[in-house]
């Protein structure tokens, strides 16, 4: 990766950064305007999931993704899978610019982390 790809996703991620930060307000508000009647959720789960500790915490978890992904950048490492040190797909890349690992590891850890079924 060459010094003009890395700062374009330097610019990138700090753009999300800021996003990510600005938005939660309005992004709680949209998804929280999406509840269900009471009732409903009984015959999909018997425990509804907790939209704003949901969001809080997917917000927090994108956003630690990405100043990882910042320092990586400043390690030199920006573009490296984590698991497996092989180079992460540009098309991945581009379209999850905080994404630390390749889609081969993040698949199995998918995997691991359902062990239902
Ligand atoms: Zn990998």
């Amino acid at each position: 990766m060459n010094q003009a790809e890395l700062e374009s996703y330097r610019n990138t991620l700090l753009d999300l950064r800021g996003r990510l930060t600005d938005g939660i307000n309005r992004l709680a508000e949209v998804v929280l305007a999406d509840e269900r009647p009471a009732g409903e959720h009984d015959q999909l789960t018997s425990e509804p999931i907790d939209k704003e500790i949901f969001l809080d915490h997917a917000e927090e978890a994108i956003r630690r993704k990405v100043i990882e992904a910042l320092r990586r950048i400043d390690a030199g490492s920006y573009g490296q899978c984590e698991e497996c040190n092989q180079e992460i797909a540009k098309e991945r890349l581009e379209a999850m610019p905080y994404a630390a690992s390749c889609i081969e590891c993040e698949r199995k850890k998918e995997r691991e982390a359902r062990p239902r079924r």
